[in-house]
């Protein structure tokens, strides 16, 4: 095409990191290569930090976790073939937590396509199942459209990953500058928001009776309440009418965990007794037992607040208010504002969940407050607790895997400001950790970021480690200097150690270390110092102290390998009943 006013003409590669910025994109992860190498440079050059990773596995779960954190989609950037089926990990893990997410990928040329071009795939099918939006660009000039399409589809609605295929003979066309500018403008104006329906004024005076008259009314929120940025709304619902709340996993923190209306540590009986439970943002699926008895009672009576139709469609709660979680919550409090009412600190549903809480805190820190070395899982994890809490404000955020792991910190850790708590999510998923504390150090850089994860867990995506990585004497190794503190429960395996009966330990290969065994003693904290890092090796409690209190002061990478006992956790974690 012809080149106007002396500028040389943009070339696919150049356009899409136009158009992206032009989008407002300006953090990118992924791992270049044919053909998008280019694609990177130039955003960068636009003003985009990237994110260089060595597997787009973990540079896709950054991603999903920056979209969470962020409330923005996150980019993901890979080669064609291989590298797009690696990054699906990322975009299904951003479509089952309901996260924005987006992954361009770069594809064969549409003209050898179907003959067995380099790292040929019909990769837009591939990722339809797991994306809002797969779409592929045939044109340079379709370009800016595509670009603003995927990125307000990914975040409208019910948040989701979307798809963006870019063929290598795309990338090598060209326009010149005023035709893109052209392009960029009319996409600017082009795709609309999907429009979502508020809620009536008289579903809002339901759900306000339903709470009112119930006697023994919940508030549960979770990670949409979190997406939402409802903690405002939530906080001032609790307050004003005293009903007790309980947090999903990664809706810990949106209020603090320490409040005194947190149903927390009485789960079993809140949800087990509530009459009338207002979901805000969290789905009735397996993690809340399916709102079904008999962990919920069965004349329970629900009202779910989600941004989803179809949500609540499937669900048939009593009542359903389909819309953003913060405008709904205010809606809620503007109602109540006009009559108020409160439980009040002695009302019988209010002291039975304290009371019961206060019970189970008191069991819990009898445990904890035991130094057991070799260390089980919850010593450890007390020490932990209160290095994190000894930061203060803004809290570190905290990223958990591993079954023992998670399940012992999710009860033992203390969230107190919202989106700190990034886990194996809706789908369980082990080996985001490293993925995860990246994208959180790149979205909040005033927060430290510490994972509490089981070697396992860490074993999947180690290597990034040296994305997290500094080396502050050799300018050109520096990378991202990211604070990030990994801790690695290391009990030699997935679940610890071999716990095979003798009669499983029989056939030819029977010599062979279990399924579930890793290298005792694994060196893991070495990993970071390959990388020029700060790595630990912590047995005690007070090594463990030490190693806390160095890099926490330090912000800067570092490893710390915790030696566990290797019969300390259970197989399957809590969820043997699932084995
Ligand atoms: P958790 O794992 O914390 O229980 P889920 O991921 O199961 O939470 O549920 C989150 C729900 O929040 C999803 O059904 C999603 O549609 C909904 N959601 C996402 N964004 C919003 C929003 N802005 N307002 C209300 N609901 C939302």
């Amino acid at each position: 095409m012809a080149e106007t006013n002396n500028h040389p003409p943009l070339d696919g590669n150049a356009l899409v990191a136009l158009s992206l910025r032009r989008a407002g994109v300006d953090r990118m992860f992924g791992v270049v290569g044919i053909p998008v190498t280019a694609l990177a440079t130039r955003a960068v050059t636009l003003g985009v930090r990237f994110v260089a990773f060595h597997n787009e596995q973990s540079a896709g779960y950054a991603a999903s976790a920056y979209g969470y954190l962020t409330g923005r989609p996150g980019i993901l950037l890979t080669v064609s073939g291989p590298g797009c089926v690696h990054g699906l990990a990322g975009v299904s893990n951003a479509a089952v937590n309901a996260w924005p997410m987006i992954m361009i990928s770069g594809s064969c040329d549409q003209g050898y396509f179907g003959r067995g071009d380099f790292q040929e795939l019909d990769q837009v099918e591939a990722v339809k199942p797991f994306s809002k939006l797969s779409v592929r660009v045939r044109d340079i000039k379709e370009v800016p459209r595509c670009v603003f399409e995927v990125i307000r589809k990914a975040a409208s609605g019910r948040p989701g990953g979307c798809y963006l295929d870019l063929p290598t003979d795309v990338l090598h066309q060209t326009v010149s500058e005023a035709e893109a500018e052209e392009l960029l403008v009319e996409a600017e104006k082009g795709v609309e928001k999907e429009v979502i329906g508020i809620v009536g004024q008289s579903e809002i005076g339901k759900a306000v009776s339903l709470l009112r008259h119930a006697e023994r009314p919940l508030i549960v929120f979770g990670k949409g309440a979190a997406i939402a940025r409802a903690e405002n709304g939530l906080k001032k619902l609790v307050e004003t009418t005293g009903i007790p709340f309980l947090p999903t996993p990664m809706g810990k923190g949106l209020l603090p965990d320490t409040h005194e209306l947190a149903a927390t540590a009485a789960r079993s009986l809140a949800i087990g007794k509530c009459d009338v439970a207002l979901v805000v943002g969290a789905r009735l699926n397996w993690l809340l037992h399916f709102g079904e008895p008999p962990k919920w009672s069965k004349d329970v009576k629900f009202i779910l607040v989600d941004i989803s139709k179809e949500e609540i469609e499937l669900r048939k709660p009593c009542l359903g208010l389909v819309g953003d979680a913060a405008k709904v919550v205010e809606m809620i409090n503007k109602e109540i504002k006009d009559d108020p009412f409160c439980l009040g600190k002695t009302h019988p549903w209010v002291e039975a969940i304290q009371k019961k809480a206060n019970e189970n805190v008191s069991k819990m820190e009898a445990q904890l407050a035991k130094d057991v070395v070799p260390f089980n899982f919850l010593t450890p994890m007390r020490i932990i607790r209160d290095a994190i809490l000894g930061v203060g404000s803004p809290a570190p955020i905290v990223v958990s895997e591993g079954a023992n792991t998670m399940d012992v910190g999710r009860s033992v850790l203390v969230q107190t400001e919202p989106r700190t708590r990034l886990d194996a999510g809706t789908w369980g998923t082990m080996g985001v950790g490293l993925g995860y504390c990246i994208a959180a150090a790149v979205a909040s850089p005033d927060r430290l970021v510490v994972a509490v994860e089981g070697d396992s867990g860490f074993g999947f995506s180690a290597m990034e480690v040296e994305v997290v990585d500094v080396d502050g004497e050799v300018r050109t190794l520096v990378r991202y200097q990211l604070p990030v503190v990994v801790i690695v429960f290391n009990n030699g395996g997935v679940y610890g150690g071999d716990r095979r009966s003798p009669e499983e330990i029989t056939g030819p290969f029977k010599d062979d270390p279990a399924p579930t065994s890793f290298v005792p003693g694994a060196a893991y904290h070495l990993l970071i110092e390959a990388f020029g890092g700060k790595g630990y090796l912590v047995g005690t409690p007070d090594e463990l102290k030490s190693a806390l209190t160095e890099s926490f002061a330090a912000r800067k990478p570092a490893v710390i390998n915790v030696t566990i006992d290797p019969y300390a956790g259970a197989e399957s974690g809590r969820l043997q009943h699932k084995n």
